[in-house]
């Protein structure tokens, strides 16, 4: 299949501009608006001829036009690409069917036995799991330091052997932003590369890229999606880095379906005017929040309040669409506030049209007890609310008739 090159680079820098048109192919075949989802595992040939000139192509370099099975690539999956790597800033991105899968797949990729990561302690839960189980297996260690403290980091780096310096930012639940200066910085001292996941602040807010960040991923599968309807993961660098994680994944087989392409696709076009309005909501709902009798303490980077607000304000244009805080209660009081919402869905997962909210307590750590998760500073009035894209008077209406009947033993604000 033949396209056009995009035109898109001629069409203005904006964030909304760039998510509907950046990447994109004008002419992508049957003049259809959108990609075309090509549903097959193997492509043909006409003859022989035309098998040798594409191997010669595929074997000896060149840019390649097509595939030969479908493992290797779709172009649903290029176009995706494409249009990810505009947005992000990068050279190339790679598409994977999950978050997971794709962190995971860079990590194996990447390390040999022998070499070491130092990640920050509010990662995603499961990417710390696959570090402190299935890496170690292979030899691959991991040290775990308190996100925000950099000698701590600098320190658990082992020259020679550390590869990767891993956060995220912002981090769940805390929202605690990190200081990308200082991590390129620590990265190139040291050769290590750095990684961050800037799944909660997408590149609408924060383009990691910019400031000398090796590599940037994502869950696709929450704010690009954008509906809470499709998994998809990415991961966007250099382009030979990123040719290196295409050859594996042609290998490990962790392919995305093309259908599931073309949602991630569909829902990146929504992507900037969704992250906007969900940045301007946050901010809204933290600043109610944060003057609310009834409610102990909010985590939102855009406040003053928060730890972080200095390095956010200065990194990113947006803080992003989640916000979290603990109700002036206890463990049943917190379920019952989040019980009587009518607006949020129960549930885990963030970036959709849907609000989401959930009370970590339970939801991440209901393996654990009460201390164990103080120890690791999950309180049980804790409350992850993940904003979609209703209307902030709406979600605050609805979250004042709930709150108005918390206990009022609990209304006590501590300082
Ligand atoms: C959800 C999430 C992941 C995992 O992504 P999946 O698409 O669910 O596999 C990784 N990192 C962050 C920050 C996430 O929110």
């Amino acid at each position: 299949m033949t396209a056009s090159k995009s035109k898109a680079e001629n069409l203005g820098k904006g964030a909304s501009t760039q998510a509907v048109h950046g990447g994109a192919e004008r002419d992508k075949g049957f003049h259809s608006m959108t990609t075309p989802i090509v549903q097959t595992a193997t492509y043909t040939f006409d003859n022989t001829a035309k098998v040798i000139e594409f191997l010669e192509e595929k074997v000896y370099g060149g840019e390649l036009e097509r595939e030969e099975y479908a493992r290797y690539g779709n172009p649903s999956v290029w176009s995706l690409e494409r249009r990810i790597a505009k947005l992000e800033g990068a050279e190339a991105a790679v598409v994977y069917p999950s978050g997971m899968s794709a962190v995971t797949s860079l990590f194996l990729t990447v390390l040999r036995p022998g070499t070491h990561i130092v990640m920050t302690d509010d990662c995603y839960r499961r990417t710390r799991q696959f570090c402190e189980t299935t890496l170690k297996k292979f030899g691959i260690n991991t040290s775990i330091v308190p996100m925000g403290d950099y000698e701590a980091l600098e320190a658990a780096i082992v020259p020679r052997k550390t590869r990767f310096i891993f956060t995220e930012t912002p981090t769940n639940p805390y929202l605690r932003v990190a200081d990308l200066n200082r991590l390129a910085e620590l990265g190139k001292q040291h050769r290590a590369m750095t990684l961050l996941d800037t799944t909660f602040a997408t590149p609408v807010n924060l383009r990691p890229l910019e400031y000398g960040i090796d590599f940037v991923m994502h869950s696709a599968t929450k704010y690009f999606g954008g509906h809470n309807d499709v998994l998809a993961g990415v991961i966007a660098g250099a382009a030979g880095r990123i040719k290196a994680l295409k050859d594996a994944r042609g290998i490990f087989g962790n392919v995305i379906d093309p259908h599931q392409a073309f949602l991630v696709e569909r829902g990146l076009k929504t992507l900037a005017l969704r992250v906007r309005h969900q940045n301007e909501t946050a901010l809204k709902v933290a600043r109610y929040l944060e003057n609310h009798l009834k409610i102990d303490r909010v985590y939102y980077p855009g406040l003053e309040s928060h730890p972080d607000h200095g390095i956010a304000s200065a990194q990113m244009s947006g803080f992003g669409g989640v916000v979290s805080f603990e109700v002036a209660g206890d463990i049943k009081a917190t379920s019952d506030f989040i019980d009587r919402l009518r607006i949020p869905y129960i549930a885990p997962s963030l970036g959709g049209t849907e609000s989401l909210i959930e009370q970590p307590a339970y939801f991440s750590y209901y393996d654990l007890s009460s201390e164990e998760r103080l120890a690791i500073g999950i309180k049980d009035n804790l409350v992850r609310f993940a904003l979609g894209i209703e209307d902030a008077e709406d979600l605050i209406d609805d979250l004042e008739a709930s709150l108005s009947q918390v206990p009022a033993r609990a209304a006590v604000r501590q300082v």
